[in-house]
């Protein structure tokens, strides 16, 4: 770290000198600490890890970025926000733990709503507005496993299709799922913005696999190189498996396969499994002694999330199915 800034948001980092800088933005209480490398004119690469505070493979490999990453001959700036969400982050749980509000719903924010409003407003205004690309980093946290994918929002026109498409596709270790916009998001910021954006959705599962470290610094690496952030020879890239959703309820994931009740989950399929519609999935099983509820499959294809945590409550998401 060449030079520490320890002043806060009023600061205009976009005119920092080039070279390796930490700067916080917002107060003690509601901000978020930013590693800002500047180099040679260029783009504007901005990567956020605990959107949700359970989320645990971006703030992992951010924070190994910010101990070891020395680039000698950088064009443009990279911006890295291993733990956005600090509050959540600090409670180890998905959302804020005062007002309960789920950051990647409150976007673009306010300046004067709940803290998570103004957590959004924060990093909407001072920072993702300056971005030129954006990358979140997410995962299935401590409730739920995924089948890793990289996504983006589609509708923002042919070239910047072109550019999220060609960012997605660094992250090659990862299905591709690309989707309409959807309302709140960190993405949804960023395509009102005309930023191109990318997420990522790692295991989760109440951990952090190796393989998905792996994967994502892979994907990281390639992304430098494919922006022109740093010289290197362009990486094989391998193929990967795409999907296109039409409908925006498709991609929300909180809306499939809800429990029908509180109880004890007990899935009987695994994650990748194909399955076709209709099949049995598993069943939850009343806290109560009651009878168990079986849960089907809406439609065929493969599944790419499960619940994890084997106590649910009414309503929460049990399985995503995608015709991969
Ligand atoms: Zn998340």
């Amino acid at each position: 770290m060449t030079n520490v800034s320890p002043s806060s948001s009023p600061l205009d980092w976009t005119s920092l000198p080039t070279g390796q800088h930490r700067h916080r933005f917002g107060n003690a209480t509601l901000g978020f600490d930013a590693w800002i490398w500047r180099g040679a004119p260029g783009p504007v690469l901005l990567v956020n890890g605990a959107t949700h505070g359970d989320e645990y493979e971006g703030p992992t490999l951010l924070r190994q970025w910010i101990d070891t990453w020395n680039p000698t001959d950088l064009r443009g700036t990279v911006i890295l926000v291993p733990v956005l969400n600090e509050a959540a982050f600090g409670a180890r749980q998905r959302f804020h733990p005062v007002d309960g509000e789920n950051l990647a719903r409150a976007f673009p924010g306010t300046g004067d709503g709940s803290s998570t409003s103004q957590l959004a407003h924060l990093f909407d205004t001072k920072v993702l507005a300056h971005a030129t690309h954006y990358v979140d980093l997410h995962s299935g946290g401590l409730a739920l496993e995924l089948h890793p994918w990289v996504g983006y929002i589609v509708g923002g026109g042919t070239e910047r299709n072109a550019t999220q498409r060609a960012m997605a596709a660094c992250f090659d270790s990862f299905w591709c799922w690309a989707g309409p916009f959807l309302p709140g998001r960190t993405l949804s910021a960023a395509f009102t913005r005309k930023v191109a954006a990318i997420y990522t959705e790692c295991r989760g599962a109440g951990g952090v696999l190796p393989e998905d470290l792996a994967a994502l610094n892979r994907g990281l690496q390639n992304l430098l190189i494919e922006l022109g952030c740093v010289t290197g020879p362009k990486p094989t890239l391998a193929d990967q498996p795409f999907h296109q959703s039409i409908e925006a309820e498709e991609t929300h994931l909180q809306a499939h396969h809800p429990a029908p009740h509180a109880g004890t989950f007990e899935p009987l399929v695994e994650l990748r499994d194909t399955v076709e519609a209709t099949a049995k999935l598993g069943s939850v099983q009343p806290d109560d002694g009651g009878p168990s509820t079986a849960i089907y499959a809406e439609t065929g294809g493969t599944i790419v999330l499960r619940r994890y945590e084997p106590a649910v409550q009414s309503g929460d998401a049990l399985f995503v199915i995608v015709p991969l």
